[in-house]
């Protein structure tokens, strides 16, 4: 049956229900996408409206729309601390990532540091273009980045590049991107940071100063199919064809979904200075707390790490099928959750990422993500943790 859109309106953190369903699907999986936000929104049909044409063309609607696409560029170089001319529109963070290591390994002349709990568009690309050179850095039982591991091996080799994410999106945890730049600098070598999960949830301030950066739109309430990435002068591109990008990126830019990613962008910036993640992160505490109350055997994996306010990710108590019989019941029970990285959903594999952090695959067939928007509330944090309360009596009673 058809569906037209106004029946599947956003409300704040809350979706209408999908078919069948009585109350609205409270939405925690926004490390995956999260929806477009109302700013972004206006942004691109004002953008639709007044910038028609291509940016690249010689008449005055085609300057304009180079115009605003410029001032978008130099928004993005301010929240991220770097040169407007070193940023370049791509079609999101997979393409971004892609394109860091076909110019990487063009270059690459020694190993290539990536760490274990990437994401697949970060290691897939790694591992098909420079293969050989592929050298996998671990982390600790806490989900972080080893940071004695870069430190001791950096004393006997010269790496051509470190890749090291800013947030994990499978547990939130955040990684020491600061350090390691630092490290990089001393050094000599090249810091590429995938930011994908970070930006639009804590400041990009100092991202910048990374050699590569890479980010995407849908993570913060900008449209699906943009995004962006810092790079240093010479970069060669992946996609030829026109000139555009300064010839670093081919292919017409989609200005009014690039004006849109910077209205939520700025929305989230002025969000985060004005210090809204507090409270956010007092309510995912409480939730934690109030299911480990209920739960003893609900695990939060890296629980003693930094993570950001948004993200829950948890071994959850046992059932058959397990984590596909979690989503489900939370899905029936009006809870949209994950079972991790979007791109892995609905596959068997244990995570790997779950698994860099030492857990058995029997553990890691219980984890559960849990990612809230900047509109959730309190309350649907509190209403999740009854839910998840409920569910699990429920499975116990009829076992
Ligand atoms: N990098 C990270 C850390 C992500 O979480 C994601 C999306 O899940 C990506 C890259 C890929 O981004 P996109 O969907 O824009 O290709």
């Amino acid at each position: 049956m058809f569906h037209p859109l106004s029946k599947r309106e956003f409300l704040g953190s809350r979706f209408n229900p999908p078919p069948g369903i009585v109350r609205p699907v409270i939405y925690f999986d926004h490390n995956a996408t999260s929806p477009l936000c109302k700013a972004a929104r206006e942004a691109w049909l004002t953008a639709c409206e007044r910038y028609p044409a291509n940016p690249a063309s010689p008449h005055r609607l085609g300057a304009r729309a180079e115009t605003a696409l410029e001032n978008a560029r130099q928004m993005a170089a301010e929240f991220l601390e770097c040169s407007p001319l070193d940023i370049v529109w791509t079609s999101g963070a997979t393409e971004a990532n892609n394109a860091l290591f076909h110019h990487i390994a063009l270059d690459a002349s020694a190993e290539v540091w990536v760490s274990a709990i990437e994401h697949p568009s970060i290691l897939e690309a790694a591992r098909r273009s420079c293969n050989s050179w592929l050298k996998i850095i671990p982390v600790t039982p806490h989900g972080v980045v080893n940071l004695d591991w870069i430190q001791s091996n950096l004393k006997r080799r010269r790496p051509s590049v470190i890749a090291v994410m800013a947030a994990n999106n499978e547990t939130g945890v955040l990684q020491p991107w600061k350090e390691i730049l630092a490290l990089g600098r001393q050094h000599g070598v090249p810091f590429a940071c995938d930011a994908a999960q970070w930006i639009g949830k804590l400041p990009a301030k100092g991202l910048g100063q990374c050699d590569f950066v890479t980010g995407c739109a849908h993570k913060f309430g900008g449209p699906v199919g943009i995004g962006f990435m810092k790079v240093p002068p010479g970069f060669k591109p992946l996609i030829v064809g026109g000139g555009q990008e300064d010839a670093r990126r081919a292919g017409t830019q989609n200005v009014a979904a690039t004006l849109a990613m910077m209205a939520a962008w700025q929305l989230r910036e002025c969000q985060l200075s004005a210090g809204e993640t507090k409270q956010r992160e007092s309510w995912r505490d409480a939730f934690i707390a109030e299911v480990q109350r209920e739960l003893p055997e609900f695990e939060v994996l890296g629980a003693n790490a930094p993570r950001l306010w948004n993200t829950v990710s948890a071994l959850m108590p046992e059932m058959d099928d397990c984590r596909r019989r979690w989503v489900v019941r939370l899905d029936k029970s009006g809870f949209a959750v994950s079972t991790g990285s979007a791109c892995a959903s609905g596959k068997e594999k244990p995570s790997y990422v779950v698994m860099a952090l030492g857990l058995s695959s029997d553990k890691s067939d219980r984890m559960l993500r849990f990612s809230a928007g900047w509109e959730t509330t309190g309350e649907d944090w509190q209403a999740l943790a009854a839910t998840v309360v409920e569910v699990s009596r429920m499975e116990t009673v009829s076992r």
